[in-house]
């Protein structure tokens, strides 16, 4: 590349820029101002709650030193975004929740800690639902982010889904070369969706979630957004990795993800759940899904109809189970030992202004649900029923893959991006349903890709979604990369 200019400098894909830095095309210091320029222009979409300028450039001249000697880790050189549910070592972390907003950790997540092993540069903390319980990006106390993606012939603000919404419109708008989430029922897949990108969701326990916020401990899980299933791969690779401090993070060989771009998928049985098929889903969703079912054949796999008949409880089972351990998990936040404090006349006092004045009304919502789930009289009807729902959600894929399924092709969500205000001001339920093709798959542990298909008639982002065995994240990547390649990359009109 001769003379790069900052807007090509952000438009390339990871992969591409890792490749130019190499060949030292470009240096690590452009590539980081080039992104910190267009972090600046962007401000309107509220992608970032903090920027680190001076941290990344840092990074990226110590980047620049041992790219220049033909060294360097992996992801080298290479500009990043944070979810701000990742504890970052003397930078403000506050899960975008006001009774976090002074929390400076004194340490690094497992996670961003592989990134900068690799040699990855910090561009700043990406905004989030309050810790990330929501689906549009509305619930961050810095308020909501703004799509990059637009209705054609529309102005009207649309949001980038949720919880990760900031990390999903920073890497769409090019503000960054990939970024973190987190997934707890959908979290990096629907946002995927809904901007057009890549965000794949692990196998429970493939990343550790030391030094992650917690939301739901047996749902959480770590995972990139990027603009390509190759830089999917590659960023997964370095996140990815056991970790003594999460008992639950396993010690298994990471493998090579990106040798797994672009090998044949023939021959491969891929599983369509006739029960994803929901009422009232639009018809654009069922011809996507169609279609990205005629791509995967074209491209040698074999589809098969499967059942997975506990479907329909697997949303009302999920906000039984997420919300019991979400109420526990966010006892810690009583005033005492860390972020805000409102005084009190005697502690039981303190901890109730505190707890009052620091959680917003979704987070309360759910500490409340949780609380009832959980209390003596209930646990057995609610809590306990839910757990054994889960169970039978993940035997109905086990069956599936013992059948000899490969993967599973479903819509990532029912719908095209909604306008902001439009399904946060009523019925919680409806912002719920929009994780119906989600949840399912974080109950059962398994690893979710969500992939670009097409645009809808409106101009807007649909994404599909592939559900894979546990710890085969290689076949999700493979199959992924067909769709990409029919499907085409999606890049929204600059507005901004
Ligand atoms: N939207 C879902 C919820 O609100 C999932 C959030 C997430 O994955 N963090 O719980």
């Amino acid at each position: 590349m001769n003379s790069p200019t900052s807007g090509s400098l952000t438009s390339l894909s990871l992969a591409e820029a890792r490749d130019a830095l190499r060949k030292r095309d470009v240096t690590s210091v452009e590539l980081t101002e080039a992104h910190l320029d267009a972090i600046a222009e962007a401000r309107v979409l509220n992608a970032y709650v903090l920027e680190t300028p001076d941290k990344a450039l840092a990074m990226a001249k110590a980047s620049d030193a041992k790219l220049a000697k033909g060294e360097g880790g992996p992801l080298e050189g290479l500009p990043l975004g944070i979810k701000d549910m990742f504890a970052t070592e003397g930078v403000r972390t506050t899960a975008c929740a006001k009774i976090l907003e002074n929390f400076v950790p004194v340490y690094e997540s497992t996670v961003t800690s592989h990134l900068w092993r690799d040699g990855a540069v910090m561009l700043g903390k990406l905004n989030n639902d309050e810790f990330a319980m929501g689906s549009s990006n509305e619930t961050s106390r810095f308020g909501p982010v703004i799509s990059p993606w637009r209705r054609s012939g529309s102005t009207a603000a649309i949001v980038p889904g949720g919880s990760s919404g900031g990390s999903a419109a920073a890497v769409s708008a090019g503000l960054c070369l990939g970024a973190t989430g987190t997934d707890t029922g959908g979290s990096i897949r629907q946002p995927a969706a809904f901007a057009g990108i890549v965000g794949i969701k692990p196998t429970y326990g493939r990343c550790s979630r030391w030094g992650v916020v917690a939301f739901a401990s047996s749902l959480d899980q770590a995972g990139p957004f990027a603009r390509t299933v190759r830089d999917s791969a590659i960023l997964l690779r370095s996140m990815a990795g056991h970790d003594p401090k999460d008992t639950t993070c396993v010690d298994r060989p990471v493998p090579d993800y990106e040798v797994a771009v672009g090998r044949s998928v023939k021959g491969m049985k891929i599983g369509i759940p006739k029960e994803y098929r929901v009422a009232g889903m639009p018809d654009e969703i069922e011809a996507l899904w169609r279609r990205g079912a005629e791509w995967l054949k074209a491209a040698g796999a074999e589809i098969v109809e499967v059942s997975l008949p506990h479907t329909k409880y697997a949303l009302p089972a999920y906000y039984i189970v997420a919300p019991a351990e979400a109420s526990s998990n966010l006892a810690r936040y009583d005033g005492v030992r860390f972020g805000v404090r409102v005084p009190g006349n005697d502690i039981t006092e303190m901890y109730e202004k505190t707890r009052a004045a620091g959680f917003g009304p979704e987070v309360r919502r759910r500490i409340m649900i949780g609380t009832y789930v959980l209390s003596a009289g209930y646990y057995d009807a609610y809590y306990l029923r839910a757990q054994q729902v889960r169970t039978l959600i993940k035997k109905d894929f086990e069956d599936c893959f013992d059948a000899g399924v490969h993967a599973i092709l479903t819509p990532a969500t029912p719908s095209s991006a909604f306008g902001i205000g439009e399904k946060s001001s009523g019925d919680p339920v409806e912002m719920y349903l929009n994780d119906i093709f989600t949840v399912t798959v974080n109950m059962a542990g398994l690893p979710g890709i969500a992939v670009p298909g097409g645009l809808d008639a409106q101009g807007l982002p649909l994404g599909l979604q592939l559900i894979g065995r546990p710890f085969d994240e290689e076949t999700l990547f493979s199959l992924a990369s067909v769709i990409e390649q029919d499907a085409g990359r999606l890049t929204p009109a600059r507005w901004w």
